[in-house]
């Protein structure tokens, strides 16, 4: 399962009940995507909670793919906004501190944890390859990123 399947939706009983409809709890789910963050729902929301929810959608719903929301994006950003709030030095609990700030959403502390774990093995196998293939340049960008994630 990828990371994004398990960020969840804070007060996602009460969210349903003011939008009067239901949806699954994960965020990445499409019905969610289309339910929460890109219905004409979002007008019932208080306004703590829209407030999250819009800038949910502008951060990671804002490509103009023909599948959109279900075209991958928002995933795809959702995780670079992970590894990024790594970089700048954050463990798992913080993180999960953080997306709860930003966008009204939870996932848990070894579940990220996990997702680091991994993304930094996959970098170092990319920075092996590279090594390999005496792709220089690529090899230190890649190491470079590998030393912002392990710190
Ligand atoms: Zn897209």
């Amino acid at each position: 399962m990828a990371i994004t399947d398990k960020i969840y939706v804070k007060n996602h009983r009460q969210l349903a009940s003011q939008l009067d409809t239901s949806f699954p709890k994960s965020a990445f789910s499409g019905a969610t995507l289309d339910i929460l963050f890109s219905g004409d729902g979002i007008a019932k929301l208080d306004d703590a909670s829209r407030d999250r929810v819009l800038d949910f959608a502008e951060d990671f719903l804002d490509c103009n793919c023909q599948g959109h929301p279900h075209c991958g994006c928002p995933e795809r950003k959702f995780i670079s906004y992970l590894l990024e709030l790594r970089a700048q030095g954050l463990g798992p609990e913080g993180i999960v501190d953080v997306m709860g700030d930003d966008y009204m959403l939870y996932a848990y502390p070894g579940d990220i944890l996990s997702f680091l774990d991994d993304s930094v093995r996959t970098l170092e196998a990319a920075e092996r390859l590279a090594d390999v293939d005496s792709r220089k340049k690529a090899g230190e960008r890649i190491g470079q990123r590998r030393r912002e994630l392990s710190r």
